[in-house]
């Protein structure tokens, strides 16, 4: 192991992992070694689960007032504020996404914190009216440690998504990062630490599947929040039912943007780009089906149009559309496309790598936009994860809704209309865990909700609901006097 190599963090300490073995991070931009980290084995995974129950019951964090837990979150959301450019880079090297957009995932970060610090005091319960010589009151506690395995597309922000409503309710987390993308969240590990969050509160891991089995299925710990794909999703809920453990799963979608011929093309124009576009379209919310009402051929044309104008590049130098997160991930997307083809489509722009060959040893894709595909084909039904649309054409507000809720996935969704009357038909019938009208919250929305329909999964992260998941109620009957 050279001395470069980025440990573990566990207990408030750096360490290699307890077998020593490490990997290496790729950047996404031209393939080249970025870091090398420990890889957490089992036996980590252990000591980081041991040091996270420990931290639980000590007086530092556990006899720690609210009030002062609140502060020390603030602390966090201004030291990630302060250390905004270098960590914008770095989230930019390692995931590939342009620098504007890594920023803005920084000040993401920065806001979860800040956002849960201002409830860590507001946790109160309630009182039961029972009658003469009996008191009876629900105490909200924290659940106690929370595993959390996040993907490789936003690891800021999911890092603070996770880890700050679980420390604010005064929980433990050992978390474990992406092998795709681990760097920022061992930074968030180290800022949280500098700032006085007492060893142990926050443990990072990085690894692979197997680290995050042995933190799924680990029986110390109390609560599982995971996010990524439908089928690692199943695995990491059937771990945390054998212990008996609620788990919050947020997987994948296939998020309908539905677009009438009366909207504003214009305003909906940047939003249906930037949500499918962004990250080169590797966001789980990403309004990837477009539905395009009859007659609103023009929001096509301009779509292709902004599309095929669209800049790519390395994350560092803040293009439009960055390069996919590993040559595995454009084989796959790529994969799509070839099947897209087989399937029928026309490819309006894109459809593959870019000819420029100062991007051929990044791992790019051109956006691309598929029309001619029914809402049976696999290219319209399963999530690519990548900067590709499929547009679909539909008749009526009935054939609209039809058409969006014939889906596996129900994430979020997106309506763009100026009839108020289509707009509320379409709120109210669509199944999924978000409806923005007129609107788009890719990447942010850090108040609102935010969870799955369907395949897209169980629980709710975001918001008041996501702080939720990491209390429990307990319910304190005192009978007192004759008349108990
Ligand atoms: P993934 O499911 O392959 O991996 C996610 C995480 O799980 C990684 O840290 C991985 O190492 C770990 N993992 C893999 N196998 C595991 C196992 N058997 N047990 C426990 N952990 C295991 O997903 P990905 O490719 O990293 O991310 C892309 C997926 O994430 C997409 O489907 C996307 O839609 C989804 N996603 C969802 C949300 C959301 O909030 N709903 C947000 C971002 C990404």
């Amino acid at each position: 192991m050279t001395d470069d190599t980025r440990l573990l963090l566990v207990d408030g300490k750096q360490i290699p992992a307890a077998d020593g073995r490490t990997f290496t991070v790729l950047g996404p931009a031209d393939g080249t070694a970025l870091a090398r980290v420990a890889l957490a084995g089992p036996a980590d995974v252990d000591q980081a689960v041991a040091a996270a129950r420990t931290a639980f019951t000590s007086p530092e964090w556990a006899r720690m007032r609210a009030a002062d837990r609140g502060r020390l979150l603030h602390r966090i959301a201004e030291a990630i504020r302060d250390q905004s450019a270098r960590l914008a880079r770095l989230e930019s090297q390692d995931t590939g996404k342009p620098l504007s957009q890594a920023r803005a995932d920084v000040e993401a970060a920065a806001r979860y914190f800040e956002f849960y610090a201002g409830f860590a005091d507001k946790l109160g319960g309630s009182t039961i009216p029972l009658g003469p010589g009996l008191i009876d009151y629900t105490v909200r506690e924290p659940i106690g440690v929370s595993g959390q395995i996040i993907p490789f597309n936003y690891p800021l922000q999911n890092t603070a998504r996770g880890s700050a409503p679980a420390l604010a309710a005064g929980c433990t987390v050992v978390l474990k990062p992406s092998p795709e993308a681990p760097l920022t969240p061992l930074e968030i590990g180290r800022i949280a630490l500098d700032c006085g969050l007492p060893p142990g509160v926050l443990n990072v891991v990085p690894g692979d599947a197997a680290t995050g089995a042995a933190l799924a299925g680990h029986p110390g710990i109390d609560q599982v929040t995971f996010t990524g794909s439908v089928p690692t999703g199943i695995k990491v809920a059937q771990a945390a039912a054998a212990n008996v453990v609620p788990a919050v799963v947020e997987l994948g979608g296939k998020s309908p943007v539905v677009v009438f011929a009366d909207a504003d093309f214009d305003l909906a124009l940047g939003a249906v780009a930037a949500s499918a576009f962004g990250n080169a379209g590797q966001t789980c919310s990403a309004g990837t089906r477009i539905l395009l009402q009859r007659g609103a051929e023009e929001f096509l044309d301009k779509l292709v149009a902004h599309a095929a104008s669209l800049r790519l590049g390395p994350g560092l130098e803040d293009p439009d559309v960055g390069p996919l997160i590993a040559a595995r991930q454009r084989d796959r997307v790529q994969g799509y496309l070839d099947l897209a083809r087989e399937e029928g489509a026309t490819v309006r722009t894109g459809g593959g790598p870019p000819a420029d060959p100062a991007l051929a040893d990044g791992y790019y894709i051109e956006p691309t936009v598929l029309t001619g595909l029914t809402n049976q084909a696999r290219c319209a039904r399963e999530e690519i994860f990548g900067p590709v649309v499929t547009v679909i054409e539909f008749d009526d507000a009935d054939e609209a809704l039809e058409i969006a809720n014939d889906s596996p996935y129900g994430l979020s969704s997106y309506v763009w209309t100026r009839d108020i009357d289509k707009a509320m038909r379409l709120t109210a019938g669509i199944r999924a865990g978000q409806v923005y009208v007129n609107a788009t919250g890719v990447g942010t929305g850090i108040e609102l909700p935010f969870g799955g329909y369907k395949h897209s999964g169980w629980g709710r992260e975001k918001g008041l609901e996501g702080l939720a998941g990491y209390t429990q109620t307990k319910n304190v009957c005192i009978g007192f006097g004759s008349g108990s």
